[in-house]
């Protein structure tokens, strides 16, 4: 199908979808009857990899639709997030505003990060941490448009993480390419988005499992208030274990970073450091201490590329 006149051409970016499944031997869960199978987003776009497209396609569906050509989204001075939202803008000819927590960051040179969604054409806009943290009242977002020139009819506003209604049903899909596979499935979580949509498009029988990437008790009731925005109520058989967070987002210890070298040297693929690292460490921490009874089949979401 073509799509209608003005709309991003996303088939012409040819996604690779579904993406691959495939089973890899490792004893430390061979030893204790586990089959793991590694599902691999990170491969659906070299650019907008794993749950970023995920989440991105449907709000730029939903942009188009709606005739807004500037999308604005926020992210921290490291975000994933912005930019994918940024190389979509290129790839798709979309306007992109990357509103930047820390007002500071206005005066130092671009992080490699931010130098990258720049080079992409997406505008930034350096936020104070109080202004940022108030981001989604309506005030605080009209002023940020007036302060842009933007007019709201122009923009599509994603939140933070790109986790919104939206990007819960195109998580949806995640699960349901994995139906029939496995009888747990692994995520990291950020915003848990991923996990919302994954968790109710799995079958019957499957669970969800999230490992959480920052401390904090917020991640389960963002999840349910996700999936109610989304399919009306909480759903799906999912729950968190938070004990392999490193001491919070974007940090690290020796043992994960030996950890995550090891696991991709084993399996041939990169592993990206600031979630799916973490997954992994848990999942075989998890595995180790006999938590998946023999037979158990876990699939890992291979969530993003370095
Ligand atoms: C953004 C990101 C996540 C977090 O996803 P949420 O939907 O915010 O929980 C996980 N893994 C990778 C690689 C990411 O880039």
């Amino acid at each position: 199908m073509t799509p209608p006149p003005g709309a991003p051409d996303l088939a012409a970016l040819r996604p690779r979808l579904p993406s691959p499944l495939t089973a890899v031997e490792d004893e430390r869960f061979a030893r204790h009857g586990v089959r793991l199978l590694l599902k691999r987003d990170d491969l659906i776009h070299p650019e907008l990899p794993g749950n970023k497209w995920r989440k991105l396609a449907p709000n730029l569906r939903a942009a188009a639709e709606a005739g807004r050509h500037t999308l604005l989204t926020f992210g921290g001075a490291y975000s994933n997030h912005l930019r994918a939202t940024a190389a979509a803008g290129r790839l798709l000819g979309l306007a992109t505003v990357g509103v930047v927590r820390g007002q500071e960051l206005a005066d130092r040179p671009l992080n490699p990060s931010l130098a990258r969604c720049s080079a992409d054409g997406m505008r930034l806009l350096f936020t104070d941490r109080a202004t940022y943290r108030r981001k989604t009242e309506p005030a605080v977002l009209s002023t940020l448009l007036t302060e842009a020139a933007l007019r709201p009819e122009d923009v599509h506003v994603v939140p933070e993480g790109g986790s919104n209604a939206l990007a819960a049903h195109g998580c949806a899909a995640l699960g349901e390419e994995l139906r029939g596979t496995a009888d747990v499935v692994a995520v990291a979580c950020g915003t848990g988005g991923t996990l919302a949509g994954l968790a109710a498009g799995l079958g019957p029988g499957q669970r969800a499992l999230g490992f959480p990437v920052v401390g904090g008790d917020f991640l389960e009731g963002e999840i349910r208030h996700l999936q109610r925005a989304a399919f009306g109520a909480p759903t799906g058989d999912w729950h968190l274990d938070g004990r392999f967070t490193f001491g919070g987002y974007a940090r690290t210890t020796p043992a994960l970073d030996t950890f995550a070298e090891d696991f991709g040297a084993r399996h041939g693929l990169p592993v990206e450091r600031l979630y799916v690292a973490k997954m992994l460490y848990g999942l075989t921490a998890l595995t180790e201490e006999g938590a998946f009874p023999e037979g158990t089949t876990v699939a890992a979401v291979i969530t993003g590329a370095p």
